[in-house]
């Protein structure tokens, strides 16, 4: 019996910037080595509503700030399901303009407050003099990482204690330009400023690949038989 590992890619026609995507396509072909096979259902504007816990794992990717917009006013429909699948340690993978929507809010270049999922206790406000954009290198649990990022957003963590960075910076600003860090960790949720994609870091793939097999298992083990 074939082995299918379900995905939700949330929002891909609009939120792909760099080539987020291939953090799918690398796990996608991860998963195929190990004899999964994947299928990726687009979660977008005018989809039907989804139930997340019927997937095995859920990817955001960055994008610009006007399609931020349009996208986080449809996505407040998804915010129940989201928060119960983050809340369950299921895993979940979101990228710049996705892990800013996770929090609370986004404050764009002319002040408009784009409201977030509110699953997260982080907030992002825009700076416009200085963009981060570069090479970047940091240091996690799994090693180190090599990226790109392309943001003006600053992201600031509201509750410390209960989200912990993704990594420590080495170059580049990750986060912000005051905390030294790049991303977020909150159960087997991933939020990042890593483009590249990130996933070309095979040693963060890895540990994704774990997880999601082991979502994959214990999802099958609760359906009714
Ligand atoms: N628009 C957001 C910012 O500039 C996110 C950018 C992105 O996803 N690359 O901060």
């Amino acid at each position: 019996m074939t082995k299918t590992i379900k995905i939700a890619y949330l929002y891909e026609d609009l939120m792909n910037t760099y080539g987020d995507s291939g953090d799918v396509k690398i796990l996608s072909y991860l998963l195929k080595q190990q004899g999964f096979t994947t299928q990726v259902d687009d979660v977008s504007i005018d989809t039907p509503e989804f139930n997340a816990q019927d997937y095995d794992f859920l990817f955001f990717g960055g994008g610009q700030d006007f399609e931020q917009t349009v996208v986080a006013k449809d996505l407040l429909r998804h915010k129940q399901t989201i928060a119960d699948y983050i809340e369950a340690s299921k895993p979940m993978l979101a990228i710049c303009g996705g892990y800013q929507l996770l929090g609370d809010y986004y404050e764009i270049s002319d002040g408009t407050v784009i409201k977030g999922l509110g699953i997260l206790p982080l907030h992002t406000i825009f700076k416009a003099d200085a963009r981060m954009i570069g090479d970047t290198e940091f240091e996690t649990e799994w090693g180190t990482v090599k990226a790109f990022e392309n943001h003006s957003g600053r992201t600031y963590f509201d509750d410390p204690e209960k989200l912990k960075p993704l990594g420590k910076m080495v170059t580049g600003y990750g986060n912000n330009p005051d905390d030294g860090v790049e991303g977020m960790r909150y159960k087997e949720t991933i939020g990042s400023y890593s483009h590249g994609p990130l996933l070309k870091n095979v040693n963060v793939a890895q540990a994704l690949v774990k997880q999601i097999i082991a979502n994959h298992e214990a999802r099958l083990a609760a359906e009714p038989v």
